[in-house]
């Protein structure tokens, strides 16, 4: 039997990772003909259940009491727990949410499961249930099985096509959970940076890379950091793109050099950093060494701009390099972008 394990967003609705988790479910129970369950936690959950009511499970199962309805660690882990004792669920697919990622291992040491997590395909393979992971910095895909039960994967966000179809009465059944010292910590509210301060959209077609060129002396002599900051803004506020950097610019602020202060260590993209999964991916002012264009692994359709014929894009790294001043071009799109 299998187990599909979600939470609700504070709405309601289910968040975009786990209606891929549910493709992933659905295609595995009907590779290895195992019966399909559906647990979800948080709030609404039953109506969460309704909305994916297609999907072909037996049994819908929530926890929507109202310890659940805000994430926290402790009443997470024990409702995820309870849901899978209450399924009987041999394999367990769940989204590699950041609630989940905290509250998952606990709950699976807790129905004694064992849990694996950025997990990018599960398939039927030989009578046996097989996943994949990445290992090495994503350099190695390794498959890989288990005999133990429960078995609790993780799905990355990004593999699966999200399962959509109409709307219709799941008949959810609530599992009641007891919950006492659980509720210690309080959940006093979130407090999010505005939407524009949020530059890392790991939903956003395209990834713009800014590298140190950025901070560099430009063609008359002097350094252009404010300009540079405007134009990269300008474009992420108008492409709706996430920002990635290399390693040199988030660098050049710990070294005491003018800076770009939006851009963190958060952004890094490469072997120390990030492997974002986007469509497309647009570099500027970065050279395309291999430390940091092994962090584009995942984005399918690269392009890049640098003053360098030579840079590491045009060795094979890029499908298109524009070699042209950055300044120049970004400001060029970004007027066509306003107009
Ligand atoms: C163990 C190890 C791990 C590493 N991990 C990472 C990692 O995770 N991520 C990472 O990014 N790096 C990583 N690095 C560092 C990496 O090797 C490079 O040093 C770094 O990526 C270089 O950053 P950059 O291309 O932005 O800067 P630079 O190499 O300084 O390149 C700047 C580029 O900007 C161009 N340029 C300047 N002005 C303009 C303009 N007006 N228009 C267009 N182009 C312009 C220049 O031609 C130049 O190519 C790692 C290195 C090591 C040794």
């Amino acid at each position: 039997m299998i187990l599909t394990l979600l939470h609700t967003q504070d709405d309601g609705s289910l968040p975009k990772a786990a209606l891929e988790t549910v493709s992933a479910a659905i295609s595995l129970a009907q590779e290895t003909g195992a019966e399909l369950k559906v647990g979800i936690i948080g709030n609404d959950a039953a109506g969460a259940a309704n909305a994916i009511s297609a999907c072909g499970a037996s049994a819908f199962l929530t926890v929507s009491a109202p310890e659940v309805v805000s994430p926290r660690y402790a009443t997470d882990a024990a409702a995820a727990a309870a849901l899978i004792k209450a399924s009987g669920a041999e394999i367990i697919l769940a989204p590699g949410t950041s609630r989940f990622a905290r509250c998952l291992p606990g709950a699976a040491f807790r129905a004694g499961a064992q849990a694996d997590t950025h997990v990018v395909s599960v398939k039927a393979e030989g009578g046996k249930v097989v996943a994949q992971r990445w290992f090495y910095r994503q350099r190695i895909l390794g498959s890989f099985t288990r005999n133990a039960t429960p078995w609790l994967l993780m799905i990355d966000s990004g593999v699966y096509e999200p399962f959509s179809a109409a709307p219709g009465m799941a008949a959810a059944t609530e599992v009641a959970v007891e919950f006492g010292t659980e509720q210690k910590t309080k959940f006093s509210g979130i407090e999010a940076p505005a939407a524009d301060a949020q530059t890392i959209r790991p939903d956003a077609q395209l990834l713009f890379v800014a590298g140190a060129g950025w901070t560099k002396k430009q063609k008359d002599g002097q350094t252009h950091v404010g300009e540079a900051g405007g134009l990269i803004q300008g474009f992420l506020k108008l492409a709706k793109a996430s920002l990635g950097s290399s390693k040199s610019i988030v660098d050049l602020q710990s070294e005491g050099q003018e800076a770009l202060t939006f851009i963190t260590h958060m952004n890094q993209v490469g072997q120390t950093g990030s492997t974002p999964r986007h469509a497309k991916g647009l570099s500027t002012c970065c050279h395309g060494e291999e430390p940091h264009v092994v962090g584009w692994r995942f984005i399918n359709e690269r392009r890049a701009v640098n003053l360098d014929p030579n840079c590491g894009w045009a060795q094979g790294k890029a499908d298109v390099l524009y070699v042209a001043d950055a300044f120049e071009v970004m400001s060029k799109v970004n007027e066509m972008l306003q107009a």
